[in-house]
């Protein structure tokens, strides 16, 4: 049999959060991962710049893993120019990995929803096995293209994963925390408390650092 498979979880960290952490941990111990490796971008290509440097997120998502055997921060991504796209890091990784060890690139729901947008994503299997963890608030159906590109490829079985290095899809259970970096950032940016949706460390960084603050208010301009 192949060797036990990586896992990479992409993704913006902006900030890191219980909703990345602990999916990330169930994975590594049902799906009997050598690690998860998270891959912070440096320039998301699905969404808007970040705030906050890519160096400062890394950072952050460095200090939320503290400690916990088996999740590696990967900082290839920030390594590179241009884009963060998600083919260019998989070709790097089995690189790094060789041939034979599996690859299973990690996505949310909602990142598996939109799979269709991303640069070269026919050819993401590949190089690696797709695992899709539920996520609160998106249901299926999938949309048309990717449910025909999922159909041949789905697996049921996590031990499926390790029979090749890459080239199938499964669809795993995960702790349902319906948190996102969205919602952290806008309590953040009223002043309002994140606790408990994010590692203590990391909500003391942020207030060390002062990243994310509140919006100025803004003065009106006497006439
Ligand atoms: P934002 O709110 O800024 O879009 P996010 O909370 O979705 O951020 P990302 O860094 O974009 O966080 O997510 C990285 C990966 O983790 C994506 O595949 C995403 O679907 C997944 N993910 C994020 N939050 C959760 C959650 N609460 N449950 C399951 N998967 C999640």
């Amino acid at each position: 049999m192949a060797p036990h498979p990586i896992g990479i979880l992409g993704g913006t960290f902006d900030p890191i959060h219980y909703g990345h952490l602990r999916p990330a941990l169930e994975l590594l111990e049902t799906l009997e991962l050598a690690e998860v490796r998270f891959v912070p971008c440096r320039i998301p290509a699905h969404r808007e710049a970040p705030s906050v440097t890519a160096e400062q997120r890394l950072a952050l998502a460095r200090l939320a893993m503290a400690g916990q055997s088996g999740f590696v921060a990967d900082d290839r991504e920030l390594r590179r120019e241009g884009p963060s796209y998600m083919f260019d890091t998989l070709a790097s990784l089995r690189e790094d990995f060789g041939s034979d060890t599996p690859l299973c690139l990690i996505v949310g729901a909602d990142a598996f929803r939109d799979l269709p947008t991303w640069h070269r994503w026919r050819e993401l299997t590949q190089l690696a096995h797709i695992v899709a963890m539920q996520r609160p608030g998106v249901s299926q159906p999938l949309p048309p293209v990717l449910e025909e590109f999922v159909a041949p490829r789905r697996v049921c079985d996590p031990l499926a994963l390790r029979q090749g290095p890459a080239g199938s899809v499964l669809f795993q259970l995960v702790t349902q925390l319906d948190i996102s970096a969205t919602r952290i950032r806008a309590l953040l940016a009223r002043g309002q408390s994140p606790r408990y949706l994010l590692p203590d460390a990391v909500l003391a960084a942020i207030r060390d650092r002062a990243l994310y603050r509140p919006l100025p208010v803004k003065t009106p301009v006497p006439a």
